[in-house]
């Protein structure tokens, strides 16, 4: 085997165009691209105002089974899908989400795609990119500056310091952050208060920006944030601390999608990035609705597993911006098969067919629940070398019996051309108009039914069950007027149900909702199932100690 080159290596190597010409294959003038150096850009919000009325075009979920450690590979399908398309004749642009420098320091993997299927500059993207998560910061944390400056002045609006949920963030991996106590040092340093840190991407203001529609919206949604509460527990607004106005000030021009490029030149938006788990896990609104009047295509990733990320984009997303996906995309890996069905990763090397037949249980459990959306879908099987064709012909077959199809893709290896099959099959699914999408349940649904009926319908758990302190303050929600809202849910990511061990296609669970809470400017109800952390740590041998600069000035060792 030819020695095989790192994402970098490949990345550096891109014979990048000019971002003017990128915007110039999707009709965009010159004067609405805002360049950030030669090869990134925002598009302006006039342009994107002057296109709303344009027709759709036909916009497909990149979603996957439950991830491993093995890995998927959904966001490097939905770059090699996007090109595919691109390569059989169809204008096509993709939308992902942005990195998180926190992760990027952490463990390693890019979020940029990998092999031959990328988006360029991915030194950039990983890194400080367009400012857009440093401007999401800073709006977060003005609101928490305003709080303890409320404090301070005399308490006007009575918040009670104990009830402040409003904590602040960063985006960085850092445990030591987690709990804090703020405002020590005597008296012209406020009153001392318990607080904590947030990872960026967990912010509330990011899952705002990447809801919101315009500009007028997300101010709307960033005064309804919710910052605590007082003694009689009535919610204090962002809006009664006035800071809606100059938080979305400070979000103006990050509230513009940024257009890139993949290795074969191609569009893609690259913007927004919630984490999956307290938020939707989806790039912005703003970006995807913009691709769409502007593309036949838009090929999008969802993030974690279906069961989360395509849950969550079907009934949130989709929901709230009024979008109808035309067909799915499931991604499994023969490596991530057989750890669902019990193979070790030191083990993963070794041909294991039957591990690959049983994994595929988990495989089958997606399938079903996105064709409960009316998403017609398609499997794609995410080529590694390791994979041995009687292993590739098991998945065919398992799938095949579930009456659907699943296509080798090898975009990785060899761009667009290893994705071809799967293009021409994802055109077929879309122009064969069969999806009839429909979120999981109406907006009229109780709260707690909503979690419910995903628990059912979606992780085949008997049921949610919670404690009566939860049931009461879903209950207070729906009478000050939240009822109609979706629900966000938190769990594992490994499993249908809140084992992360529990591989494979488990039922019968009991899923227990530990907490909820309201994101009230984003517009969803947060269901947390298990332990969830919103401020990751660092592992002990972090990717940041094999970053540097070489020599010539390039970076070394990010991915
Ligand atoms: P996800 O979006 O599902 O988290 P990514 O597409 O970001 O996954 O891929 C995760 C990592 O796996 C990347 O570093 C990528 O280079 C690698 N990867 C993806 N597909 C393959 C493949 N077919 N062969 C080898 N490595 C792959
Ligand atoms: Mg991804």
């Amino acid at each position: 085997m030819a020695e095989v080159k790192s994402d970098i290596e490949i990345a550096r190597a891109a014979s990048k165009k000019p971002v003017r010409e990128v915007g110039e294959k999707l009709g965009i003038p010159d004067e609405h691209l805002l360049p950030f150096g030669h090869d990134k850009a925002k598009v302006s919000a006039q342009f994107i105002a002057s296109v709303k009325g344009r027709e759709n075009g036909k916009l497909i979920l990149v979603t996957a089974i439950n991830p491993t450690p093995a890995g998927e590979g959904k966001t490097t399908t939905t770059v090699g899908l996007g090109d595919g398309l691109n390569r059989i004749g169809k204008k096509t642009a993709i939308c992902i989400r942005e990195a998180s420098l926190g992760p990027c320091f952490g463990m390693k993997g890019g979020a940029a795609g990998g092999g031959y299927a990328q988006v360029v500059p991915m030194e950039d993207i990983n890194l400080h990119f367009t400012g857009d998560f440093h401007a999401i910061t800073s709006a977060h944390n003005l609101l928490s500056a305003l709080i303890d400056n409320h404090i301070y002045w005399g308490n006007a609006l009575d918040i009670d310091t104990r009830r402040v949920t409003w904590r602040r963030v960063m985006d960085m991996n850092d445990r030591a952050l987690r709990e804090i106590v703020c405002s020590l040092g005597g008296v012209a340093n406020g009153f001392p208060r318990q607080g904590g840190f947030d990872i960026t991407v967990a912010s509330e203001v990011m899952a705002i920006l990447c809801l919101a529609t315009d500009l007028e919206d997300l101010e709307k949604r960033l005064g309804e944030i919710i910052i605590g509460y007082r003694r009689d527990k009535s919610p204090v607004y962002a809006r009664d601390l006035k800071a809606d106005g100059a938080m979305a000030v400070l979000l103006k021009d990050a509230l513009q999608p940024n257009l890139v490029q993949t290795l074969e030149n191609n569009p893609a938006f690259v913007h927004g990035g919630p984490f999956a788990n307290i938020a939707h896990g989806c790039n912005s609104v703003m970006a995807t609705t913009t691709a769409l009047k502007l593309a036949d295509y838009v090929v999008t990733e969802a993030g974690f597993g279906a069961d989360l990320g395509a849950e969550k984009f079907f009934d949130i997303k989709c929901r709230k911006a009024g979008l109808k996906p035309a067909a799915a995309v499931i991604v499994a890996t023969v490596r991530a098969l057989k750890m669902n069905g019990g193979v070790k990763k030191e083990d993963l090397g070794t041909e294991n067919v039957e591990a690959v037949k049983k994994g595929c249980a988990n495989l089958g459990r997606h399938i079903e629940n996105v064709k409960q959306f009316g998403v017609p879908a398609v499997v794609a099987i995410n080529h590694f070398h390791s994979d041995t064709a009687a292993e590739i012909e098991a998945v065919k077959a398992y799938v095949a019996a579930q009456g659907e199809e699943a296509v080798l893709c090898r975009h990785w290896a060899e761009g667009s051309a290893g994705a071809e099959e799967l293009a021409r099959k994802v055109v077929a699914l879309a122009e064969g108009g069969a999806s009839q999408f429909a979120p999981l349940y109406g907006d009229d649904m109780p709260l707690f039914e909503k979690i419910d009926t995903i628990v059912r319908r979606i992780y085949r758990g008997s049921e949610a069950i919670a404690d009566k302190s939860v049931r009461a303050q879903l209950h207070q929600w729906e009478q000050q007027g939240y009822g109609h809202l979706p629900v966000c849910m938190a769990k594992t990511q490994y499993s249908f149900s809140t084992d992360p061990n529990l591989r494979g296609a488990p039922t019968d669970h009991v899923v227990p909702v530990r907490e909820v809470r309201l994101s009230a400017g984003a517009g969803f109800v947060v269901a947390i199932c298990g332990e969830i952390m919103t401020m990751p740590g660092l592992p002990k041998a972090p990717s940041a100690e094999k970053i540097f600069l070489n020599e010539a000035g390039y970076i070394e060792g990010l991915f």
